[in-house]
């Protein structure tokens, strides 16, 4: 009997959603950060995102409110890689018998924080006992205003790939903890990301840009997604990362290489873009003057392979799987 370990995640989606078919309703459908839905004569984006004590979380270790607001933003920031606008959360949880229930309502403080913050409401959800520990299941619709939106598919050879914000300080900040590191502010990343919603806006609405998805599972791994997706290769460029402060110093100290944490750590939930190279830098500034936020190059799509490159050497297992430590 062959166990869902030897599939890793995302051969296991694939094998169990092959039965599943589309209708005309469906504009894009699994394989995405969401999928695209149309509803009359209006486009929405829809997803869901599970989250595991001591999958995801461990108790103890985040604040109970972080714990919400992060499930709440991960799933929002599948909304954002669209290009959407959260608009409708659905929520359920499973709770054992005994649990704490001010842990539980200071997670739900976090939770109306989270959506608070992008004009997005609760509207229902679901409450069941649990066997064993908390599981938060998190819904979200979004709106494709204008009707504009970007999927994982669409990236061009010769296309660059770039990134919002800076990559690696929650994956320096989960390292911090797990080794009981110094490293306040890397740690408050980890448990406060921030779903790019206004940028995906804007980027979605820039026809330059071709592709776009959500950096959930590190550089390395996702840009492979955009790229698999996209029917092309990338070329990932080290020299070309900009290292947020806190992850250099952190690096520092502890003789670690912050390129790794870049290209396999995970839950940034910054923007992964790629963009017509003769628009590259005019794109770069715009978003800049806009959003007082960095878009940064590092690497290029091409059709001369398949697959993810690292300074041109080849490379695989980049990222997190859920079945594949
Ligand atoms: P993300 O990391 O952006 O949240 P995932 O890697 O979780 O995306 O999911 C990839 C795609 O597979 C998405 O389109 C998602 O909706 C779909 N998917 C994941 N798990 C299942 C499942 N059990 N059944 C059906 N579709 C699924
Ligand atoms: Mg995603």
């Amino acid at each position: 009997m062959a166990g869902v370990d030897e599939l890793g995640e995302f051969g296991l989606i694939a094998r169990l959603t092959r039965r599943f078919k589309k209708n005309a309703h469906v504009v894009a459908g699994i394989g995405d950060d969401a999928a695209v839905v149309r509803v009359g004569d209006r486009l929405m984006a829809v997803t869901a995102d599970l989250f595991i004590e001591d999958v995801h979380f461990r108790r103890g270790d985040a604040p109970p409110d972080a714990i919400g607001g992060k499930a709440a933003m991960a799933a929002m920031s599948d909304i954002a890689a669209m290009g959407g606008a959260p608009r409708f959360l659905v929520l359920s949880i499973a709770v054992a018998e005994d649990e704490d229930v001010e842990f539980l309502d200071e997670i739900y403080r976090g939770i109306a924080e989270a959506v608070e913050s992008y004009e997005a409401v609760v509207i229902g959800g679901d409450t069941t006992r649990s066997t064993s520990g908390l599981t938060i299941d998190v819904m979200v619709i979004g709106e494709l205003v204008g009707a504009r939106y970007l999927l994982r598919r669409g990236a061009r050879p010769g296309d660059w790939l770039l990134h919002t914000g800076r990559l690696g300080v929650s994956g320096a900040g989960l390292n911090a903890l797990l080794h009981g590191r110094a490293g306040a502010s890397l740690i408050h990343r980890h448990f406060h990301p921030v779903a790019r919603v206004a940028e995906g806006m804007w980027l979605a609405s820039q026809p330059p840009v071709h592709a776009m998805m959500d950096i959930s599972d590190g550089l390395g791994q996702d840009a492979g997604h955009l790229a698999g997706s996209s029917g092309v290769g990338v070329n990932i460029e080290t020299e070309r990362f900009l290292h947020a402060t806190n992850l250099k110093h952190f690096c520092e100290q502890h003789a670690l290489d912050p390129n790794m944490f870049v290209l396999m750590g995970g839950e940034d939930y910054e923007l992964l873009i790629a963009v017509d190279p003769e628009y590259g830098d005019g794109l770069i500034n715009a978003f800049f003057q806009g959003f007082r936020l960095e878009l940064t190059r590092v690497g290029t799509f091409t059709d001369a392979w398949q697959g993810v490159r690292v300074d041109g050497a080849p490379v695989t297992g980049l990222g997190f799987d859920h079945f594949r430590e």
